[in-house]
């Protein structure tokens, strides 16, 4: 599904990512875990096409195609979802009519008719209901207001929402209570499939605790620099990220 080979990125003329490597396969479940600064939310702008990312060496393809030359819209469009660390509020925007636009557009480039809706309805509030989220939220500006906690719901329920093939979970676990944290890893967890792909983003171990990853990889320096099962987080978790730094260095 994803194959990323030897990935340098710039930013502001600073390399961030230096020769960083990856595959994932369809429905695998892949973590990356951590220090703060080391480029993981960099890792997840290049591969949705946020501006101000350069490559300057390497390749991304997804699903076949060379991703890097994909406008941001496009790679959307192609099953390309992020759950944004820092969600943006966008006042004037109801989290409905967002909603049914980006559903609406995603099907449109899939030679798909717009959704009915009533049927948008019904899906739309399966999904909150799945989020235990107040269906009141639907009828909120986008993220304007929302507690911290009910931003990073609010990113599952899009996820729910768009199916996306390739999910990008950045920090979704940050800002959360262990109680909404068990709902979103439920969330997450009701999304996962055999065609599904997912990259979790996170600095600590304890979202792995309720979304078993099947891949845990820490970035570091640039790269990845260590690659295990699940049991290596917990091994980050007791030892902390500095005899890997120390190793890689
Ligand atoms: P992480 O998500 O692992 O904490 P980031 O990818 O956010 O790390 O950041 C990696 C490095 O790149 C940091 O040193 C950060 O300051 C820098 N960086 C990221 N985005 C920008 C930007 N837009 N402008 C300047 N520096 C940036
Ligand atoms: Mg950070
Ligand atoms: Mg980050």
């Amino acid at each position: 599904m994803l194959s990323i080979e030897n990935l340098h990125v710039n930013v502001d003329d600073k390399a961030i990512l230096k020769g960083l490597n990856l595959q994932i396969n369809p429905g695998e479940v892949h973590a990356i875990m951590g220090p703060n600064g080391a480029g993981k939310s960099t890792l997840s702008h290049v591969l949705t096409g946020k501006s101000g990312y350069t490559v300057t060496e390497g390749s991304v393809s997804y699903q076949g195609k060379n991703l890097l030359e994909l406008d941001p819209e496009i790679r959307a469009r192609e099953g390309i979802f992020l759950a944004f660390q820092y969600p943006v509020e966008i006042p004037g925007v109801s989290n409905i009519y967002l909603l049914k636009a980006a559903l609406n557009s995603i099907r449109k480039y899939r030679g798909l008719s717009e959704v009915d809706a009533m049927d948008f309805l019904a899906l739309v509030k399966d999904k909150v209901e799945l989020l235990q989220m107040d269906e009141k939220f639907l009828y909120r500006a986008v993220n304007e207001g929302f507690s911290g906690g009910e931003k990073k719901r609010n990113e599952i329920l899009q996820a729910a929402v768009l199916e996306p093939r390739l999910c990008i979970l950045d920090e979704t676990d940050s800002g959360l209570d262990i109680d909404a944290m068990k709902i979103v890893a439920d969330g997450v967890n009701s999304l996962r499939s055999a065609e599904r792909s997912f990259l979790m983003i996170t600095h600590y171990q304890r979202l792995l605790d309720y979304i078993k990853p099947d891949f845990v990889h820490v970035l570091a320096h640039g790269q990845i620099v260590k690659s295990g099962g699940a049991e290596l987080a917990l091994e980050l978790e007791e030892k902390g990220y500095s005899w890997i730094e120390e190793r890689a260095a």
